[in-house]
């Protein structure tokens, strides 16, 4: 042991080793940590060699110099992954937020009157094209977004929404929760399965501030049921002179059948159009921009909306409203096909299953795996279109001896990352979501296994 312990080098002879390589303090810290772990381990009697010591301080300088936020190979085929990130940017809009961030802007600068402007101005006049909206009003998200159109708007007051719609979106994200935080009073109707018109209609008082509708987003219900459709509510809301609010979820700005989906799930313009006063939705769902909550709607509850004191705290960033801004210039110029959101999921079975076929090839020539070319199922993700599974491509990748957990646990501790999914006992890589040049990563993450 006494032998063991004085083959540990001093950390200044450390220090000497690694010496203009990497900053020193950064050195000196691995080797503290690393030599100190060292000498507990062989008192302990659970270490037998000193030799590997120089590469696990270098390992360690490199654990302390990275980022703990990284970029990760997507390999579950869930576009829009809120673990992962959601919605990966386009180049050009990434390219604009550096310009942007790199120096001053006029966010919130008019340039033409030499006054202040407002940083919503950036960004309302192409949601109102692009959606047929009189107004417009962005904030940190669409939770964000929900609180403050009910703070708003019904504060004190009653928000009537079906028993149905009552959810949880994830996280601490509960409609009733978030109805009890804004101060409007909920006066739920219906049942689980069923609400009709007659339900809405029997609960409007001069209490009632608003007529809610909440998008299901993360599971759907079949058989016995029946629920209120977005033009038979603005109906009632304009019959007895309540405005309409709904919480779409994801915010969509073109027909979602044009991605090749087969789905009714209706677009901000067709929700507008069915004569919904107030629509709100995220940025990083299916419209393949950055966090953010887009509100539009009628200009006078707008107004209102964009005067809450609490609008300033929800503000949206300046390089969130850069990329916002470019993400949205994309379907202002036709171009949302290159969105990467919209790209991934309208991809053809022939393109992913090519893909699949590239990747079993690479890593069949390690010569360690084993792989399969599969057709799945999979959901597009996170609070968008529940009942919708589209076809997909996977490679099933197999190591003898090894099971698909501890497989798929040292590919997500590779670098970069790969995180797959695990389905009737085998790690699946899933091909809608890994793009072309993400191959090499992963060939990359499983050859540093071998
Ligand atoms: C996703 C979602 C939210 C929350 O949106 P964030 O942008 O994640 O804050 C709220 N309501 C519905 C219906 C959703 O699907």
């Amino acid at each position: 042991m006494d032998k063991l312990l004085r083959e540990i080098p001093q950390v200044a002879k450390i220090i000497e080793r690694f010496k203009g390589v990497y900053p020193e303090e950064v050195i000196k810290r691995a080797a503290r940590e690393v030599t100190q772990e060292y000498r507990r381990e062989i008192r302990n009697g659970l270490r037998d060699r000193t030799d590997t010591l120089l590469g696990d301080v270098e390992k360690r300088i490199r654990a302390l110099l990275s980022t703990n936020l990284r970029k990760v190979v997507n390999a579950t085929g869930i576009v829009i992954n809120t673990n992962l990130g959601r919605a990966p940017l386009h180049r050009e809009a990434l390219e604009f937020v550096k310009e942007i961030g790199e120096g001053y802007s006029n966010l919130e600068y008019d340039l033409k009157k030499g006054e202040r402007g407002s940083r919503n101005s950036h960004v309302e006049g192409i949601l109102c094209e692009l959606t047929g909206a009189e107004a417009a009003l962005v904030v940190n998200n669409n939770a964000g977004a929900v609180y403050l159109v009910l703070n708003t708007l019904a504060a004190g007051k009653e928000v009537v929404v079906s028993r149905g719609e009552l959810v949880e979106i994830g996280g601490s994200f509960r409609i009733p929760d978030i109805m009890k935080a804004s101060g409007a009073v909920l006066r739920e109707v219906g049942t689980t399965n069923k609400t009709k018109t007659r339900d809405y209609e029997e609960a409007i008082s001069e209490n009632t501030a608003l007529l809610m509708k909440v998008h299901r987003s993360n599971f759907y219900m079949e058989g016995f049921v029946q629920e209120v459709n977005l033009e038979e509510l603005s109906q009632l809301g304009k019959k007895y002179g309540v405005p309409t609010y709904y919480d779409a979820g994801s915010g969509l700005l073109i027909n979602i059948r044009e991605m090749g989906i087969n789905s009714q799930e209706p677009s901000f313009g067709e929700c507008l159009r069915k004569g919904i006063d107030v629509v709100s939705g995220s940025g990083d769902k299916l419209l393949g921009g950055p966090q953010a909550g887009i509100i539009l709607g009628r200009r006078e509850l707008l107004e209102k909306v964009k005067r809450n004191p609490m609008a300033r705290a929800l503000r949206i960033d300046k390089l969130t409203l850069a990329v916002l801004e470019k993400s949205l210039r994309l379907y202002l110029e036709g171009r949302y096909r290159e969105i990467p959101v919209i790209r991934m999921l309208s991809q053809t079975e022939k393109e992913l299953r090519g893909r699949a076929r590239k990747l079993a090839r690479m890593l069949r020539k390690l010569e360690v795996f084993e792989t399969e070319v599969l057709k799945d199922m999979a959901k597009p993700g996170g609070g968008s279109i529940p009942e919708v599974e589209l076809p997909t491509y996977c490679v099933a990748v197999k190591q003898k001896g090894m099971n698909p957990e501890e497989l798929a646990r040292r590919l997500r501790l590779c670098e970069p990352p790969v995180v797959g999914r695990i389905k009737r006992d085998v790690l699946l890589l899933d091909m809608r979501t890994v793009s072309d040049t993400e191959l090499t990563d992963i060939l990359r993450a499983f050859t540093s296994l071998l």
